[in-house]
């Protein structure tokens, strides 16, 4: 009893209550974004061994009026759970098929392939699937240049309904790639019941990989994993020379990270593009 009358002290404690005034505030502001226009994706360049450029990862930026820019480790997770994240991930991703259509027909970026984050709430929506093919036909992109991001907790949840999401995605031709690798739990034993594409090291064992010989033997054993069910791995999160050497050491081959490039918008990501690709 004593417990509980300290979770009712520390309900109506002001601080946690502007909280919770702020957050409310920050949702309703959220459900007017999308009308409002306050959305932007951003584009990261995705590099070979060789700095070449095949692709990049969308990642979405909100543009509060009074706020300026809200990151999107603040307002996705409210967005999810709120069920805003739906409007939202549907955006994202006709954005992005919009972005691939224009892509695909520019000599300078026709096999480009665009990672999109889908949230978990997204993915198991009873119509996504459809939702994907409706997209694919209206730009009319080639779907292998859509990446899906997908997280290992989502799709642990429940791995019968995300093998048969996955499988019919897959047949429409899109990829797969699992984000934040290494954070979760998966084991060999599931991994190789879904039908991905791309493992994606977290950047998490990137940062430090160059001090931490710990770290090193995980991202030896992440790649390991990658090359026994026949998929690709991409580093997230590289900022130095050096951390590329040591993952390039590791056998991985694919880069994405500020030592490349940042997330930009669309017309400077075009721009940079354009001029590396003219070297
Ligand atoms: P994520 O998918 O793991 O994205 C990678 C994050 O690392 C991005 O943060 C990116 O800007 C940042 N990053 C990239 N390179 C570097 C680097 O070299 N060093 C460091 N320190 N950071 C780097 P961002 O853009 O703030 O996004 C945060 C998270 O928000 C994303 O993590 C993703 O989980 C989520 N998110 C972003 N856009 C979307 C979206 O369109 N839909 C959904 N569902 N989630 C999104
Ligand atoms: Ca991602
Ligand atoms: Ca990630
Ligand atoms: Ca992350």
């Amino acid at each position: 009893a004593k417990k509980e009358g300290r979770n009712v002290l520390r309900f109506f404690d002001p601080q946690m209550q502007e909280t919770i005034a702020k957050r409310t505030a920050l949702e309703g502001d959220l459900r007017k974004a999308i009308e409002n226009h306050q959305f932007q994706l951003h584009y990261q360049i995705q590099v070979d061994e060789s700095r070449h450029p095949f692709g990049a990862e969308a990642l979405i930026r909100w543009f509060h009026p009074e706020h300026g820019m809200v990151s999107p480790d603040q307002f996705i997770p409210l967005a999810e759970e709120s069920d805003l994240i739906l409007p939202i991930g549907y955006w994202v991703l006709e954005t992005a098929c919009a972005r691939i259509q224009r892509w695909q027909h520019d000599a300078k970026t026709s096999g480009f392939v665009l990672s999109v984050n889908v949230s978990a709430k997204q993915f198991r929506q009873t119509d996504f699937v459809n939702q994907v093919q409706s997209l694919i036909q209206q730009y009319e992109i080639n779907p292998s240049l859509l990446k899906l991001e997908l997280t290992e907790s989502m799709l642990l949840d429940n791995i019968e309904d995300t093998i048969a999401t996955m499988s019919a995605l897959k047949e429409l031709g899109v990829k797969f790639s699992l984000d934040d690798f290494g954070t979760g739990y998966s084991s060999l034993q599931y991994l190789k019941r879904l039908p991905l594409d791309q493992l994606k090291i977290d950047q998490s064992f990137v940062r430090d990989i160059a001090v931490d010989a710990s770290d090193r033997a995980i991202v030896r054993t992440i790649i390991a994993m990658a090359h026994s069910l026949d998929l690709d791995v991409i580093a997230e999160g590289v900022e130095t020379e050096e951390q590329q050497k040591h993952l390039s050491s590791k056998g991985c081959k694919n880069f994405q990270g500020y030592l490349f490039g940042k997330p930009v918008p669309i017309e400077q990501f075009e721009t940079s593009l354009r001029k590396s690709l003219f070297q």
